[in-house]
């Protein structure tokens, strides 16, 4: 009984939490400009990931429409997938391969908008974040050596950028080049 009442008690903290963001509305942390990054590293193996407004991403937050969005949209995922490193590259030496990588577009729900457009009537138009998680295994340990983020070279729009580390080493890190590296 006790149990399911804490999880009662911590979803409804969670739901009137992410209503509470600055549009909002149902997605998470959502302030165009703004991107964490992720990554935990435990022995050879790390895991990114990116939740940010798709606005720093694409350029719109609405589903691609035309073939032009529907291209840039591909684009990133496709550079997402399948070749990482030009964005978030981890020491040559250590021989990382991708084993999983995701890029997904996650467009706020209509029911949601509605609600905020009574209490919100400035805020117009439709929100969405972009979701990009990958999977990487390396053949040494990862702790200790050099990671290095292109991401606001890709990503124009990308005004503020801050990568979490957690793993033996846990750190904050503001990314404020267009390349940048740091040891992880
Ligand atoms: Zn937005």
């Amino acid at each position: 009984m006790k149990t399911a009442s804490m999880i009662a008690l911590v979803s409804l903290l969670i739901s009137s939490n992410s209503f509470s963001n600055e549009h909002g509305h149902s997605l998470g942390s959502h302030e165009h400009g703004s991107i964490q990054v992720g990554i935990a590293i435990e022995g050879s193996s790390a895991e990114i990931d990116i939740d940010g407004p798709a606005e720093s991403f694409l350029g719109f937050e609405y589903a691609p429409k035309t073939s032009k969005e529907k291209k840039i949209f591909k684009d990133f995922q496709t550079k997402w997938t399948q070749n990482l490193e030009s964005m978030i590259a981890f020491d040559k030496q250590l021989n990382c391969k991708v084993t999983e990588a995701s890029f997904e577009q996650e467009v706020e729900k209509e029911e949601v908008e509605s609600k905020t457009k009574a209490n919100e009537k400035k805020e117009s138009g439709v929100h969405s974040d972009i979701e990009a998680k990958a999977k990487i295994t390396c053949a040494k340990n990862i702790s200790g050596s050099m990671l290095t983020i292109s991401l606001k070279k890709v990503f124009k729009n990308i005004k503020k950028l801050t990568v979490e580390v957690v793993g033996a080493d846990t750190k904050k890190v503001e990314i404020t080049q267009a390349v940048q590296s740091f040891k992880i």
